[in-house]
């Protein structure tokens, strides 16, 4: 029988919500032990919001190399050498940042033990070893008592009936590591991710289709965004099929057929690859969690408390594990959050003023309400909107399209949400949610000297036509 160690702090998951919380638990005097069976960095940064904003902005590389004669640039038809992009994604891009987390928690003294965490109950844990790479010298696994403990261990993508995993059916995982641009691309779910990813590979040559199930792709933006995104997409040359059944993919070596159903009628089509982006599944039901007294809801994810905490006083849970919205930022938040309570501070978390980005092409950002969602919490709202097309710099980009809104309440002006959608929709985001968080009134905004000619113009310009006087429409 191995010998129990007595930890402080452990989190398990090393993530962005697991290595934030373990940066700031130490910061806070912890002694922090950080057990983690993959790469450090997790879903982030080894096969999500990182690698697929590296493909993404090659592809708009490729495609504005084509596209340069509205400026009087020729070009020959440009190309790409897809396993250079590949190679640079990894290297310059993603290992630089894995390692990068690896030097901050070094920093930071957290003990990092790579091995598979197990519970056995409310106070204790097992970690067995993973990989080639076995850090547990005694191959059995070691047994800890810990004092506090944070889970952040994830999300998995969903499968879905008769489209296996194979090598030609794939995640979003081997998506971002395909050895080659695809002929053909069949994408079965047009959210978030399988929207950016068709993007990606239609401006990287690919023929794209996208088969999504509801009425519309992006079913959590509003019509009048979606619609932005559709046209540009449909541009590209992407296929985008709604209401659409996936039923079933038969595959060879080389190529699969899928079949789908609209209106009860049957099609098939054939691709390279089909990416099935239906959905994510928290990871709370492989490592003994049912061993503890923490509660699930019926989602499978972690019922917690404002700071994180679940039903057992000494065990936090943040990230894609709990409700909210499966965003890496949102992760960061709770993490600071959860290691801020261990340390006995009034932390909290507060989702009214959470943003949520899509890389599609153009980008879309929300922050807080929707005019519908505020009115179905009872406010009195009103919205002002204002075009990138009457921005000067938007338009010397050639890329007019899209519009910032503000949403606010009728008396006072105070703004309660916002939405982007058009160039760099995902930074000019920030501004608004400082202001949404603030607490700031249409007025504020409007006050504010933006500088000139800029993308963030439209947002003041947005907070004049909430005042009602408009200057450049
Ligand atoms: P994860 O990042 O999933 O990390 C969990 C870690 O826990 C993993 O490293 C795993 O190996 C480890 N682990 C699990 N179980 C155990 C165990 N028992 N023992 C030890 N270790 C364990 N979000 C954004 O905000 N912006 C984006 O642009 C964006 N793009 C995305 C693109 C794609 C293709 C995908 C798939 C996701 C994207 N996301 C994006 C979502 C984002 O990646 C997640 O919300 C974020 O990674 C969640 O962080 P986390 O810490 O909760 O978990």
């Amino acid at each position: 029988m191995a010998d129990v160690e007595e930890k402080e702090t452990v989190i398990v998951g090393g993530g962005p919500g697991g290595y934030v919380a373990a940066i700031r638990a130490s910061e806070l005097g912890q002694k922090v032990t950080l057990i983690e069976k993959g790469t450090l960095g997790g879903v982030c940064l080894n096969v999500g919001c990182v690698p697929s904003k590296a493909l993404i902005n090659a592809g708009h590389r490729l495609q504005e190399a084509n596209d340069a004669s509205v400026f009087g640039i020729t070009t020959q038809p440009a190309t790409i050498d897809f396993a250079k992009t590949q190679e640079w994604k990894q290297t310059k891009v993603v290992d630089r940042m894995t390692s990068g987390v690896t030097m901050l928690l070094k920093k930071h003294k957290v003990e990092v033990i790579q091995g598979e965490a197990f519970l056995d109950n409310d106070s204790q844990l097992r970690v067995m070893s993973v990989g080639p790479k076995q850090f547990m010298d005694n191959g059995g696994g070691a047994t800890f008592k810990f004092k506090n403990l944070i889970l952040a261990t994830g999300s998995r993508p969903v499968e879905i009936p008769n489209f296996k995993f194979d090598g030609r059916v794939i995640d979003s995982t081997g998506a971002l590591s395909l050895p080659e641009v695809p002929k053909e691309l069949v994408v079965i779910g047009g959210g978030y991710i399988g929207t950016e990813l068709a993007g990606a590979y239609a401006n990287l040559g690919a023929h794209v289709t996208i088969l999504e199930g509801t009425p519309s792709i992006l079913p959590n933006f509003e019509k009048d965004m979606i619609s932005v995104v559709v046209k540009k997409l449909k541009k590209k040359g992407v296929d985008v099929i709604t209401s659409a059944m996936a039923k079933k993919s038969v595959q060879d070596d080389k190529s699969g057929t899928i079949t789908y159903e609209v209106d009860g009628k049957e099609t098939t089509l054939t691709a390279d690859y089909c990416l099935v982006s239906v959905g994510r599944r928290p990871n709370t039901d492989n490592f003994g969690l049912e061993m503890t007294s923490v509660k699930l809801d019926d989602h499978g994810l972690v019922e917690v408390d404002e700071q994180g905490r679940t039903s057992v006083n000494n065990i936090f849970a943040i990230g894609d594990i709990v409700a909210g919205p499966a965003l890496a930022h949102k992760a960061f938040f709770e993490g600071k959050t959860a290691a801020g309570a261990i340390a006995g501070n009034k932390t909290a978390n507060d989702w009214v003023g959470v943003p949520a980005v899509c890389f599609a092409d153009p980008e879309l950002a929300t922050v807080g309400m929707t005019a519908a969602q505020a009115k179905d919490e009872g406010l009195e709202v009103d919205t002002a909107k204002f075009p990138f097309a009457g921005n000067a710099r938007a338009v010397s980009l050639d890329q007019p399209d899209g519009f910032v809104r503000l949403v606010y309440t009728k008396d006072g002006g105070n703004l309660v949400g916002a939405q982007v959608i058009g160039p760099e929709a995902s930074d000019l985001i920030a501004e608004l949610s400082l202001a949404v968080n603030g607490g700031m009134n249409v007025e504020d905004i409007a006050l504010t000297i933006h500088p000139h000619p800029t993308l963030s113009e439209p947002i003041q310009e947005a907070a004049d036509v909430a005042l009602g006087y408009p200057t450049h429409i």
